[in-house]
Formats: C-alpha cells, sequence, structure tokens
C-alpha cells in the first residue's frame, strides 16, 4: 500500500487520535451487530500494546449536530469493553472540560472513546477550528475508518492535516483487498451487482465494466436494464430517467466483450410484502399490476453456471427484496456459490449493508475473503475515485529499488515491538490482517508531513507476542452468540429485519419494520 500505516509509526507513549467506525446497528440501548466494533480491534490492540494512549472517535447515526440520547455511544463503550477485556470509558462529550481532564489523566496502553461526534455539526462541516481541537488530543492521527473515509469531515479530513496521519490495519486492509480487484484480479473476474436504485450503482459498473470479464445485474436495479432491452417489467421499482445509462452500459459491454448476465425468469408479487400472492414469470412481459421481487429458478441456475468458474467476485446488492424469505431465494442460491467458490480458493469480496447483512443472516460470512465494512466507501473506491480520507493520510515515501537492500542492511529497530493483533477478523475476512499484500516497512516519520520524513526501510517485526494473542482469543468467543446472528436466526420477522443492516443506520434512525417493506416505496436511502 502506498500509505504509511501505524507499523510505520512511532506510537509509544504517544497520544493517539484513532478515527473509528463504530457505526453500529442499536436496539433497546445494545448494540446488535458488533462486526464493525470487532473490525477495528486489531488497530487498538496493536496500539495498546504499543504503549499508546488510544484516544476513540466515531459517529453514531445521524443525529444532525445535535446531542440525542439514543444515539450515545455508550453501548458502544460496554461492547467494546467485553470485548477487549480492558475498560473503555465513554466521555460525555468530544469537546469540553471533561473530556480534557480524562485525556490528561490517560496513561499509556489506556483506552478513551469521545462521545458522537456528530453531535457536533461542525464535524460533518469539517470545521478547521473544530478538527483543530480535535487534533489537540493527540500527536499522532490514524484513520481506521474505512466506512467514512469518503466523506470529508473534520474527524477524518481536517485533522488529518494537522496531525501525522497514518492509516489503520482495518483501513489498510480494505485498500488492499479492493486495490486488488481493480489492479491485479485473477481472472476470470466477474462483478455482482443488485440492490434497489440503478442509480447508486451506474459509476462502479461504468468503471468496473473496464476491468471484468462477467457482469450478473440483478435486483431492483437490473429491472431498468430490462428496460433497457425493451421488455415490460409491470410496476416494478426502476429509475425510466436511467434507461439510456443502462444502454450505454450494455453497448459498452458488448465493446469490452463483458459477458452481462440479466434474469430471464423472476418472481413477481402482487405486492411488495410478507404473504402476499406470487409466481415465476418470464422477464420478459410482466402484467401490468405485477412487481418484480426475485430471481426466477431458470435465472439462478443460469447465474449459478456463469459463476461457476471465476476466480475473482465483487457484489454488491441483493438480487431480490431478501428481508422477505419467499424472496430471498436468488440472493441466498448467489450467496451459496459464492461462499463455495471462495472455499475453493476464488477472491471473494462483498461490500454493502444490505448485501453483507444477507450473507450474515445465512450464516455464510466467515466463508467469504473479504467482507468490506464500508458500503458506500467501497463502491466510491471501485468508481476509481480518490477517498479523502485515504487520500490525505501520509504517503509511503518511494524508495530507489537499488538502495532498498541497503537500507535493510543497516536496519533500525522496529519501532513497536509487536505485530498488530491479526486473528481477529475486520468484520469477518479470512485472512489475517498482516496478510495484507502492503509492506510492512517499519519507517519513522518525522511528526510532519511527508516531505520531511525520511523512513528506513526495516524488517517487519517477526514475532507475535503471547499477551496479543491471548486478548485476540479472548474477543472470539463472542463471535458465535452475535446477537445479531442469535435473533436472526430466532425471531424471524421483525429480528431479522433489525439484524438485516448491519452496516446500516442504527434502528433508532430507521425502524425495522420499514425495512422489510422494501421495494413499493421509493428508495432514497443515501450511502451510510
Ligand atoms: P447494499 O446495501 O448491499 O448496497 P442496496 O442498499 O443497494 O444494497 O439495496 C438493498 C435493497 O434492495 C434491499 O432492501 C432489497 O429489498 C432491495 N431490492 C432488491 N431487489 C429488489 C427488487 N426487485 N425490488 C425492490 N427492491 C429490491
Ligand atoms: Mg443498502
Amino acid at each position: 500500500m502506498d500509505k504509511l500505516t501505524i507499523r510505520d509509526a512511532d506510537v509509544a507513549g504517544k497520544r493517539v487520535f484513532v478515527r473509528v467506525d463504530f457505526n453500529v446497528p442499536l436496539a433497546d440501548g445494545r448494540v446488535t451487530d458488533d462486526s464493525r466494533i470487532r473490525a477495528a480491534i486489531p488497530t487498538i490492540l496493536y496500539l495498546v500494546q504499543a504503549g499508546a494512549k488510544v484516544i476513540l472517535a466515531s459517529h453514531l447515526g445521524r443525529p444532525n449536530g445535535k446531542v440525542s440520547d439514543s444515539l450515545r455511544l455508550r453501548p458502544v463503550g460496554q461492547r467494546l469493553t467485553e470485548l477487549l477485556r480492558r475498560n473503555v470509558p465513554v466521555t460525555g462529550d468530544a469537546l469540553g472540560l471533561g473530556t480534557e481532564d480524562a485525556l490528561k489523566r490517560m496513561r499509556p496502553g489506556e483506552i478513551l472513546l469521545l462521545e458522537n461526534l456528530r453531535f457536533h455539526a461542525e464535524e460533518e462541516a469539517n470545521d478547521p477550528a473544530f478538527a483543530a481541537t480535535l487534533a489537540s488530543y493527540a500527536d499522532i492521527f490514524v484513520n481506521d475508518a474505512f466506512g467514512t473515509a469518503h466523506r470529508a469531515h473534520a474527524s477524518t479530513v481536517g485533522i488529518a492535516k494537522i496531525l501525522p496521519a497514518y492509516a489503520g490495519l482495518l483501513m489498510e486492509r480494505e485498500l488492499a483487498m479492493l486495490s486488488k480487484l481493480l489492479e491485479a484480479p485473477e481472472r476470470p473476474f466477474a462483478a455482482i451487482l443488485g440492490g434497489a436504485k440503478v442509480s447508486d450503482k451506474l459509476k462502479v459498473i461504468d468503471h468496473l465494466i473496464t476491468k471484468v470479464d462477467l457482469l450478473v445485474l440483478g435486483g431492483g436495479m437490473a429491472n431498468t436494464f430490462l428496460l433497457a432491452q425493451g421488455k415490460a417489467i409491470g410496476k416494478s421499482l426502476a429509475e425510466p430517467d436511467r434507461v439510456q445509462d443502462a444502454q450505454r452500459i450494455l453497448a459498452k459491454a458488448e465493446r469490452n466483450k463483458v459477458r452481462v448476465v440479466l434474469p430471464i425468469d423472476v418472481i413477481v408479487a402482487k405486492e411488495v410484502t410478507r404473504g402476499t400472492e406470487y409466481k415465476t414469470l418470464q422477464a420478459e412481459k410482466i402484467p401490468a399490476s405485477w412487481h418484480i421481487v426475485d430471481l426466477g429458478k431458470a435465472s439462478q441456475d443460469l447465474m449459478v453456471d456463469a459463476l461457476s468458474d471465476v476466480k475473482t467476485v465483487f457484489w454488491n446488492g441483493p438480487l431480490g427484496v431478501f428481508e422477505i424469505p419467499s424472496f430471498a431465494h436468488g440472493t441466498n442460491a448467489v450467496a451459496r456459490l459464492l461462499a463455495d467458490r471462495a472455499e475453493h480458493g476464488a477472491t471473494v469480496v462483498i461490500g454493502g449493508g444490505d448485501s453483507v447483512a444477507s450473507i450474515t443472516q445465512q450464516g455464510l460470512a466467515d466463508k467469504m475473503t473479504h467482507i468490506s465494512t464500508g458500503g458506500g466507501a467501497s463502491l466510491e473506491f471501485l468508481e476509481g475515485r480518490d477517498l479523502p480520507g485515504v487520500s490525505v493520510l501520509l504517503d509511503r515515501p518511494k524508495e530507489p529499488k537499488v538502495r532498498a537492500s541497503k537500507a535493510s542492511a543497516s536496519k533500525p529497530k522496529a519501532t513497536t515491538p509487536v505485530k498488530p493483533a491479526a486473528p481477529v477478523r475486520a468484520a469477518s475476512t479470512k485472512a489475517s490482517a498482516t496478510k495484507a499484500p502492503a509492506k510492512s516497512t517499519a519507517t519513522k516519520p518525522a511528526a510532519t508531513k511527508p516531505a520531511a520524513t525520511k523512513p528506513a526501510a526495516t524488517k517487519p517485526a517477526a514475532t507475535k507476542p503471547a499477551a496479543t494473542k491471548a486478548a485476540v482469543k479472548a474477543t472470539k468467543p463472542a463471535a458465535t452468540t452475535a446477537p445479531a446472528k442469535t435473533a436472526a436466526t430466532k425471531a424471524p420477522a421483525k429480528a431479522v429485519a433489525k439484524a438485516a443492516k448491519p452496516n446500516a443506520k442504527p434502528a433508532a434512525t430507521k425502524p425495522a419494520a420499514k425495512a422489510v417493506a422494501a421495494g413499493s416505496r421509493a428508495r432514497t436511502e443515501k450511502r451510510s
């Protein structure tokens, strides 16, 4: 990776401000899916072990610049305390004397979680004074919040312009996995895109179509492509003003010799609700009063067959209204196939809150190569765009190749004695964080901007102290009792809808019941 990571920083005894993405779903004051909290643990443990004072900061939901008691980070602090088996106090506010006092009292190895950053409108406005205050808390900035890296906020970009800014281990892994898709995918490489709104996905399709061998389209957004092919789709969700874009993409695919697989038969329903009347029809002429809600069996077979030999896959967006079990068959069939491909060595990367929810619901998340913690961020990255929260991190200085070996001959000691706590998975990723292709060259940049850094190449620290391992292990058992999973299997109706949104806004801001009634309404959900 061309960005410096915490492995390159000298953090011992330093105050380290870590932007994490703890935007997790809550219900009744408890975290219902802790994937994002777990995903940050390798970075937190690494810093703790290295003797840093770890100041964690995150947003939660959309309080729009006002204090909202239902969006306090206390439940997150509690969950983190359980996972780490270390006390993680939460401040009453991200600013103020109480927080400053708590910061002053911190000792190396201690952790403090700041209250929801978005209680201050200045956070999303990337207000310079707010960023400066946050920066005053620390000596070093670490961004591990991949899910927010596409947003230029005070805690992602503003602060990174003031403090020396490094990538956390989750950020490193996300970037490594997604870069691999764009730069060196093993072929055949397929993209599977579904979900509700085609307008959300056009840019990523446009870019991926220059990279993939196969494009599989399903879900609500495929309906606009069916329209583009002159088919009738009845009352199905579609965006008629995007038909031309769809036509252009189909033509581009043909020019690029990319095979496009669209549904050939579909499940249509009278209403997009549970218990409604439904049947299978050819995806040709859907009568005016029906909604397309899932893939038919022939489409499933066609897609599974087309994907049977892929070596690399990116999947975003469910292929039907998966929140309703009768309409989850297409999504589930493809998820099973991908789990199987991953077990046979293919690289399977999944991004998107609902897509991740669907595979988590099926208990397949652990089988996939990488589950991205960022829906919107992963799409923007795959659109080929620079993410502001990433661009602003310190660049890894390019070293002339000839000199590299010399430099390593006189290698200074790595500044931190331990390897990161690798075995905890980023959300649920297969390879450990240390497997990420990024070079673990330990460098020691000065506490200024890139120009001033002069790293000397060293070997990565080779030891993994027992303490780290034990701490990581300690966080594991909870995996099997994650509240989201339990809820999903036990209480089919409400709980599934809730559990189905691990990467989405907390339940408080989006009632679970709504999620079930997907499709019939115009979906205006923004990328989180
Ligand atoms: P992700 O969160 O994985 O990026 P999206 O948010 O784009 O996915 O889309 C997920 C939503 O798409 C789900 O709520 C699902 O119900 C909806 N959806 C999928 N297929 C259809 C369809 N045929 N009609 C209406 N909605 C659909
Ligand atoms: Mg979504």
